[in-house]
């Protein structure tokens, strides 16, 4: 399913405050609270709803659920201080060698990389120009993209005072670099593109202009995390808060080091520059450094089958219900490239619409948050089963059951 029908799909649900975010879950600590032995609900204490995401990674849903690596990781940081210059560097030089690549940074999120990497395309380590930035005098810097690449988030980059040169296949491309060029974009996750990644890079070494690659929601595959760089791209952004399960607040930034130093200088805690509201604080770093140490360490194999593990145990489940058929969706990425359930049924049978079962859904307590897609021009409800705890799949198969029956 393309991520357009996904958040068409989510109709019946607030859409302001950013879409397209978020994470998964696998083997966190599970169940509520009281169950974990805490002595607060907050949920409880402020009236909000708990969220039973049964789609993909949502900003409006709070992204991910942190591993359990990444608390401990931030609890047992939290009562010292430290000098965020040093941690920044410490951390960076540790995940760039984990990313087999020159530099690392953490970010406040993929969308901040997006604006820090376009901040240093343009000033580099000038001081004044670090200064001033958006508000260069002359003519405005340019960032190449591909036109069927142009993006929600690509806002991130002309924040930065930029503007975007549009092309159209490597001809245009290679004719659009001029003296104010000084990045070129590629959305990895587009669904066209006129120009391949490999040509992108070569036109961009051969005008010596960096090249930068997006591909915020695009692990897993856990290869993806070396595959851009080692292709040839100077800069690489991955959202920390979506499958990698940092925090949401947190995002990678990688590659080339003049550059990932001059992303640096653009960023807190420097107190001026474009990148001082985009704060990131030891949490997230440590955070964003335990959780990328385990998704690389983790058995990718063993998770993926527990996915379609969980997706079985949901079809038998529906499968009682007359007529209803269950059917394994391998979305095939990049962004959220993963397993979800398609469940279909003869709705003269039972009458309810997709739409109808994926707003009932989301009216209960908790809330279950479900996709509808389109399979065959009809629509068919769609529940992810990644960002799912252990002790949810089967209350999502319970409701979702429920609801079918009572339409039958
Ligand atoms: C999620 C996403 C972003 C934004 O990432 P954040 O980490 O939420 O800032 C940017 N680009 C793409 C393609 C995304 O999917």
């Amino acid at each position: 399913m393309k991520r357009r029908e996904l958040i068409k799909g989510l109709g019946l649900l607030p859409l302001t405050g950013g879409v397209i975010g978020g994470v998964l879950a696998s083997q966190p600590a599970s169940a509520t609270p009281k169950q974990h032995g805490a002595k607060r609900d907050l949920f409880e204490e402020l009236g909000v709803t708990r969220v039973i995401n049964a789609g993909v990674t949502m900003t409006f849903l709070s992204g991910s659920l942190m591993m359990p690596e990444v608390m401990e990781a931030i609890n047992s940081t939290c009562h010292d201080f430290a000098n965020m210059y040093e941690l920044q560097d410490k951390v960076g030089a540790k995940m760039a060698e984990m990313l087999q690549c020159e530099a690392a940074m953490v970010t406040s999120g993929a969308a901040c990389a997006l604006l820090l990497g376009t901040a240093a395309a343009i000033t580099g380590k000038d001081a004044q120009k670090i200064k001033m930035i958006p508000n260069l005098p002359g003519p405005r810097p340019e960032v190449i993209m591909q036109k069927s690449h142009r993006y929600l988030f690509d806002q991130a980059i002309t924040t930065t005072g930029a503007k975007i040169t549009e092309i159209e296949g490597p001809e245009e491309m290679d004719k659009a670099f001029n003296i104010n060029t000084v990045l070129a974009l590629f959305f990895n996750a587009a669904e066209q593109s006129s120009v391949s990644r490999e040509d992108f890079v070569a036109l961009c070494k051969k005008h010596n202009i960096p090249s930068f690659i997006d591909a915020a929601a695009d692990v897993p595959p856990v290869e993806n995390l070396f595959k851009y760089q080692k292709m040839g791209f100077d800069l690489v952004t991955f959202s920390g808060g979506k499958m990698i399960r940092g925090p949401q607040s947190a995002g990678l930034l990688f590659g080339r080091k003049d550059l990932i130093e001059a992303a640096k200088l653009n960023h807190s805690p420097h107190e001026a520059p474009i990148g001082r509201p985009m704060k990131v604080n030891k949490e997230e770093m440590f955070g964003m450094y335990a959780a990328l140490k385990s998704y690389l360490e983790r058995d990718h194999k063993k998770e993926w089958n527990d996915w379609l593990d969980r997706i079985e145990r949901i079809r038998k489940k529906l499968e009682s219900v007359p007529t209803v058929t269950g059917e394994t969706y391998v979305n095939p990425g990049p962004a959220n490239a993963f397993p979800s359930l398609y469940i279909s049924w003869d709705q003269s049978k039972v009458k309810i619409k997709p739409t109808e079962v994926q707003s009932d859904l989301q009216k209960g307590n908790p809330s279950i948050v479900a996709n509808v897609a389109d399979k065959d021009g009809a629509k068919v409800l769609n529940v992810g089963v990644v960002l799912l705890r252990p002790d949810q799949v089967d209350i999502v198969a319970h409701r979702v059951k429920e609801i079918l029956e009572k339409a039958v």
